[in-house]
């Protein structure tokens, strides 16, 4: 049995690690969530009850969950969409035999994407686990040693922080973008003159995509087809 104990030991050890990826923790930590969600899904989970009921519920996955299951699939992949759809289709023939053809419709799925149900959970326990962690010298250390968070989680996680740790991530954001907009500076004029060899500024047009964006999955995790000798190819 896993104790609260251990859980937290075992989420600090995944911000641990997240902090070391050079992108932001949270979109890290999101991102191989997501992955692992998707991934047992088509390995494991095909045939589980709760998933496909989720699944009618919410109408299938949204737009960026259902191209990335296919990513993540690879090779393969199209047995198990028609297996995973086609109960799915029945439903969704008999929800639209029953649309009223007279005054107003729900147009709403009872649910959203179960993917991204995922991901907001993911996001919420680790900004928790973040905010823990920088409320000690030695996380504080850690967090500074790393990317930082993006832009967008940056937001979220300052607007859920105690006023101190406020303080401490304030200063913090701010001195990174100081940092950055210098060195884009500095990427621009070596950029036009063209006879200075770029320094460490040399990457900083990406390091600008990641801290405004944040690094969506298919940037983080690369689907490692290689584990699944199973699949016909
Ligand atoms: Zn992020
Ligand atoms: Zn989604």
């Amino acid at each position: 049995m896993v104790t609260l104990e251990m859980s937290r030991t075992i989420l600090t050890a995944h911000l641990d690690e997240a902090l070391e990826q050079g992108i932001c923790p949270i979109c890290y930590l999101t991102s191989e969530a997501e992955y692992r969600y998707l991934d047992t899904l088509l390995y494991e989970k095909m045939n589980n009850g709760a998933i496909r009921a989720a699944l009618a519920r919410s109408r299938g996955f949204c737009r960026y969950h259902t191209y990335r299951l296919i990513e993540i699939g690879g090779y393969g992949t199209n047995v198990k969409l028609a297996i995973l759809y086609k109960d799915l289709v029945h439903a969704m023939a008999d929800e639209v035999n029953a649309l009223k053809e007279r005054g107003s419709q729900g147009q709403e799925a009872q649910e959203g994407c179960p993917a991204c149900r995922i991901v907001a959970d993911t996001e919420r326990t680790h900004a928790h686990v973040l905010l823990a962690s920088l409320r000690y010298e030695e996380g504080r250390e850690a967090y500074q040693r790393s990317f930082g968070l993006c832009m967008p989680h940056f937001f979220g996680i300052y607007g859920a922080a105690p006023r101190e740790t406020r303080a401490f991530l304030k200063e913090d954001q701010r001195a990174r973008l100081e940092a950055l907009a210098d060195d884009l500076g500095e990427f621009i004029r070596k950029s036009v003159v063209k006879d200075e060899a770029f320094g460490a500024e040399r990457d900083a047009w990406q390091r600008v995509i990641h801290q405004y964006a944040g690094t969506p999955g298919e940037m983080v995790r690369k689907p490692a087809r290689d584990q699944h000798p199973h699949l016909t190819r």
